[in-house]
Order: structure tokens, then C-alpha cells, then sequence
């Protein structure tokens, strides 16, 4: 399987070199030269199988010959094992007439983000035994990708891990998860800015091309397809349990647009979705832009109650422009650069119709704010006696907006007492934290506090590897 960058400007690279890259290094992100589909006799074994059994059939068909079907099983039974507090992994009830909510908070840090994490920590730690060979992981998180990989990575060897979080914006438990996992190769800096700021600070870091080489620097954003790998088999293997009689439309809590566009990935392999329904915060600009076609983006995000998703520029939706604007690889490249070039100098750019009218036809949008927010976890309580967290609370809001053709599998993308603030301070209820991580305030705490500043934290990097 070979993997090209978005940006027309790399190698071509084989699985295991784009999962450890992360990143291409014209700065674009990597996705599959052609897509893999399953056949129709796997896709319809899928809903008796087990979880991993679907993760294995799921990362074998994107890493081709880079794996073999026993490794990638291994790998994913490694991934879904007794870290989890669910037998079904990511379990789905319906809570409402043809409404279901899929629980993705079932892993060891309580948000959707280890359900991939879990995966890559094994398959990096395999691909690196294998070749012998060191990483410096990184992430920058608004929130929740910090403490999955902290979860996925910690006193892993050949791994040293960095998790750059903004100052103020993530919860007391999102942070606890990030400071006090008392893994030795966990490094979790606090960075004076924005989530967007310490992303494009990442970005910063991997456009110097030496600095990588030198400390073998590799992100697990969701610009890293492993994510997207591991997080389309929810959407695959619910579709195909839950999709029997009709397709399965989607909703979908979105920041980053890695939970969106694995589900688009899960119908690309011939999962039964229907349409896939983003929902957006007040941080608002990629819903407005699917309906508009114009991008555009403020000073910096706005800080909600639902802060993993404060997110302005949503770096996976490049994937979906990349796939769905007209053209051969080269133009459609071409396009891309120009879209990055618009949005550094002038803060937006505009999506072509024809590209726009393709993204239509799969994700539809719409946007909550932190009052509406608040009502929709007031609601969805009343209703269905259900206690979401308030990024969850974003898509119950966005159901009513949705068609009603198919059934609707809202996504559950964090424990609601990773978030007790808010909840406590809308529904006056103090959600329990699970018994496996309610010492999680007694642990000590390690960080460190830097400036957002490249060469600070490039300095930093490399006084600990
Ligand atoms: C990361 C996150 C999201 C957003 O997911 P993306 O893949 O970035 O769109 C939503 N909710 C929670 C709880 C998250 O941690």
C-alpha cells in the first residue's frame, strides 16, 4: 500500500514510513494512493466478529504488505485488551426512537481518542522493535489526545513522549491525565496560547526538516493516518451491526475532523453510512464553510465548555478537499497548496462549487454554542436520562437539524466526568469518576511550563532524549 502526501510534493512512502513520518514533508498530510474497499463476504462476517478481529481486518487492508494478517491481529489484541471497562469495546444502546449512542469512553483515559491511541502504542512499538529504531512521539491536544497517548505510550521503550497542552484550556481531569501518569517518558508541557497555536507551533517543528531527522520527531494528531485507521473501525463495525435494514447516518462532535473523516473512510471501505453529520462548537468555521464554501477564521479560538473541540482549523479536512476536488493527483495537489497559501496570508480561502456540492453529498453541519450546548445536556437528560458530556451535548443538539431517513448513531466522545465543571454546574449532578481513576487527584503531578516558542521547545526535546 503507498501512501502520498496532499501536497504533491513527497515521495511516495510505504505504511509503516507514513505512520511513523506522521506528517509529509512538503508539509501536507498523507493519505492511501488508492483507497482499499472490503469485500462483500468480509463486510458481512464483520458484524459476528469480534472488536479487534474487525481493527485487524481494518489495519491490514491499509498497511498491505507492511504487516501480515497474524501481526496486524496481534497488534489489535494488544490494543483492545483488559485496559478496557467494556467487553464490547465501544458500545452502542438506543437511547431515543432509532437514536443511538455509541460510548467511545471506555479506554483507560475515559475519551474516544484511545480507542486509535491504544492501537498505535502497539503498532509503533512493533514497527520499532522491528527496526530497531528510536521515536520522539509528540502531540499538541486541545484536551483529550494528550492523555490517550500518555495512556498508549507510557514506559513504552524506544519511546519518548511530548504533549504540548495550552495554558487554562483543558479540564483539572484532562490535565491530571497528561501530569500525573507517572510514566518516566512522559514530558507534558503547558504552553502559553491556544490549541491552534500549539498546533501550528507543531507544524513549525516538523517543517525543520534537520530537527527531525535529529530527534526522530513523530506526531499522533490526527494528521497521523493511524488515527484514522483505528477510529474507522467504530463506524464500520456499527454500521454493519446496526445497518442492516437501512444505511446508518452519523453525528459527529468535530474539531479536528479525524472523528468525521474516518467515519468517510469507514464508507470508502463499503461500510453501510449514510450521511455523516459534523457538529461544531461556537468555534464554528468548518460548519459555516460546508454550507457556504467560504472558510474563514478569527484572531484565535473562542474557549468553550467543550474544549476538545477549540479548534479553528480543522487539519483533516485537507483529506476530504484533497479527495473530493476535481482533477488528477497533480491538480488536485495544486489546489491544496493554494487553499494553505490563502489561509496563512489572508486567514480563509474558498472551496471550489463542484468540490463543495461532493463534500455535501457526505457531511452535512451545524454549530452549537455554549448555551445551546447547555440546553442540549438539560434536554438530552429529560429525554432519554442519558448524563453526556457537553462535547457529546454539541451533537444531541445537532440531531434535530438532521435528516430523519436512516437510523442516527450519535458518537460519545468523552466520559461526562471528565468534564464534572460543567456538568456539575448545568445539571447540579457530580458524575462519578470510574473506579480505575479515582486516585487520579491524589497522584503527584510532573509538567513543566514553557513559552510558545519553537526554539524553546525544541531545546527542551532535546535535553530529554
Ligand atoms: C478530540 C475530541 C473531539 C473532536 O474530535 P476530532 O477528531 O478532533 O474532530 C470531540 N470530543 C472529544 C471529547 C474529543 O476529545
Amino acid at each position: 500500500m503507498k501512501y502520498i502526501s496532499t501536497r504533491g510534493n513527497s515521495p511516495e512512502v510505504g505504511f509503516i514510513d507514513a505512520i511513523l513520518a506522521g506528517l509529509a514533508p512538503d508539509g501536507g498530510l498523507y493519505v492511501p494512493k488508492e483507497w482499499p474497499r472490503l469485500d462483500e463476504d468480509v463486510l458481512a462476517k464483520i458484524d459476528d466478529l469480534p472488536y479487534y478481529e474487525v481493527a485487524a481486518i481494518v489495519l491490514k487492508s491499509f498497511a498491505g504488505d507492511d504487516l501480515s494478517l497474524e501481526t496486524a491481529r496481534a497488534i489489535c489484541a494488544q490494543a483492545y485488551d483488559k485496559q478496557w471497562h467494556d467487553n464490547d469495546i465501544v458500545p452502542s444502546r438506543e437511547i431515543a426512537p432509532n437514536t443511538y449512542l455509541m460510548e467511545l469512553f471506555h479506554g483507560p483515559s475515559l475519551a474516544f481518542k484511545d480507542v486509535a491511541m491504544q492501537m498505535i502504542g502497539a503498532l509503533f512499538e512493533y514497527c520499532l522493535d522491528r527496526r530497531g529504531e528510536k521515536l520522539s512521539v509528540i502531540c499538541a491536544t486541545s484536551g483529550d489526545t494528550g492523555g490517550a497517548a500518555v495512556e498508549a505510550f507510557k514506559n513504552k521503550k524506544n519511546i519518548e513522549l511530548f504533549v504540548l497542552m495550552p495554558d487554562g484550556r483543558v479540564s483539572e481531569v484532562q490535565k491530571r491525565f497528561m501530569t500525573a501518569s507517572g510514566g518516566d517518558n512522559v514530558h507534558a508541557l503547558i504552553l502559553d496560547g491556544d490549541f491552534d497555536g500549539a498546533q501550528t507551533l507543531l507544524k513549525g517543528l516538523f517543517a525543520d526538516k534537520e530537527f527531525v531527522k535529529e530527534v526522530k520527531l513523530a506526531p499522533v494528531n490526527s494528521v497521523n493516518f493511524a488515527r484514522i485507521i483505528a477510529q474507522c473501525v467504530y463506524f464500520l463495525k456499527s454500521a454493519q451491526v446496526l445497518g442492516k435494514k437501512s444505511k446508518i447516518d452519523y453525528v459527529v462532535p468535530t474539531g479536528n475532523f479525524g472523528d468525521a473523516l474516518s467515519g468517510w473512510v469507514a464508507k470508502k471501505l463499503g461500510a453501510n453510512i449514510g450521511m455523516i453529520n459534523i457538529a461544531n462548537n461556537a468555534n464554528n468555521a468548518l460548519a459555516i464553510a460546508m454550507k457556504t464554501g467560504h472558510f474563514q477564521i478569527g484572531e484565535s479560538s473562542v474557549a468553550t465548555i467543550s474544549p476538545a473541540m477549540d479548534i479553528q482549523i480543522p487539519s483533516n479536512f485537507e483529506r476530504v478537499m484533497y479527495e473530493l476536488a476535481n482533477g488528477d493527483e497533480k491538480s488536485r495537489a495544486q489546489t491544496i497548496v493554494d487553499i494553505y497559501a490563502s489561509l496563512k496570508a489572508k486567514h480563509q480561502f474558498d472551496i471550489a462549487p463542484d468540490t463543495l456540492a461532493q463534500i455535501g453529498k457526505e457531511f452535512q453541519s451545524s454549530y452549537a454554542d455554549d448555551e445551546t450546548t447547555r440546553i442540549a445536556v438539560n434536554d438530552c437528560h429529560e429525554k432519554t436520562n442519558e448524563v453526556i458530556c457537553p462535547h457529546t451535548a454539541v451533537g444531541w443538539d445537532a440531531i434535530k437539524n438532521c435528516r430523519k431517513d436512516n437510523p442516527i448513531i450519535l458518537l460519545a466522545t468523552a466520559h461526562p466526568a471528565k468534564f464534572p465543571e460543567a456538568i456539575v454546574e448545568i445539571l447540579g449532578i457530580n458524575p462519578d469518576l470510574p473506579n480505575f481513576v479515582s486516585d487520579l487527584f491524589d497522584r503527584p503531578e510532573k509538567y513543566e511550563k514553557l513559552a510558545l516558542n519553537e526554539n524553546i521547545i525544541k531545546n527542551y526535546i532535546r535535553s530529554k532524549i
